[in-house]
């Protein structure tokens, strides 16, 4: 906790998500983990083309980010990066946290994605120089505690000892799929993501097609 004594002048928040749209959930979450770890600020850096998801729709990254800017304007401890939809082809983390760990070498790192997108972290790309590379914290939603698999990754791999945080985030019962299969069908999403964010659905006309298309 000590950043004079770990030789950091700060510490950084990494919010990694597709963000297809941003919401509530997700900005609870960022909140929460910027004041129980002590952050600075959080930088949120929606994905480009997610490796994982190639053959599922995902809105156009320059939309997906333009909504992030609209979610985050009115907190100053916010920032957005377009350091992934800037970058062409698949977009791994490890290149990411490269890029990160050398702009910001003074910095105590930490990447704050879902707890459920944690638990396929071997599955990634350099995973284990992923895991050295910077600290995580998972925000779960209600009903979902990976906090017994995330301590399960530390003991198999003693290196990630102690990096590897879980945080309990409620209003993680909102999610990205849900908003869009609302709109989809016509429901109702006032109140589940910030107001500019839900007009720029409308005026764009995002997800109303949700119902024809494939679910991951
Ligand atoms: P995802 O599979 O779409 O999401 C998994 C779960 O986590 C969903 O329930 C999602 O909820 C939630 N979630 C995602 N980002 C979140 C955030 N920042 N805060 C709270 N909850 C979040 O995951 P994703 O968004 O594509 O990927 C998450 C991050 O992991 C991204 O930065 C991505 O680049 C990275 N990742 C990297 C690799 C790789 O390098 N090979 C592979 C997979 C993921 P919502 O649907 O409501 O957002």
């Amino acid at each position: 906790m000590n950043n004079v004594l770990e030789g950091k002048m700060g510490r950084l928040g990494i919010m990694g998500g597709t963000f297809d749209p941003i919401h509530y959930g997700h900005l609870v979450a960022a909140e929460m983990a910027r004041v129980e770890f002590h952050l600075d600020k959080v930088l949120f850096i929606p994905t480009g083309n997610p490796p994982h998801k190639i053959g599922r729709d995902v809105s156009a990254a320059e939309l997906r980010y333009e909504m992030v800017e609209r979610a985050i304007q009115d907190n100053p401890a916010f920032e957005l990066s377009a350091l992934e939809i800037k970058r062409n082809g698949p977009s791994y983390t490890v290149d990411t946290l490269r890029v990160l760990r050398r702009t910001w070498p003074d910095y105590e790192l930490y990447f704050i994605t879902g707890s459920d997108a944690l638990l396929e972290i071997f599955s990634w790309r350099d995973a284990e120089e992923v895991l050295t590379l910077i600290q995580f914290i998972g925000a779960a939603r209600p009903g979902f505690d990976a906090s017994d698999f995330l301590l399960k990754v530390q003991e198999d791999n003693p290196e990630t000892q102690g990096r590897i945080h879980s945080l309990e985030v409620p209003a993680l019962a909102i999610s990205s799929t849900d908003i869009r299969t609302r709109v989809g069908r016509g429901e109702p999403i006032r109140y589940l993501l910030p107001e500019p964010v839900r007009l720029f659905i409308q005026q764009r006309g995002l997800y109303s097609q949700e119902e024809l298309s494939h679910h991951d």
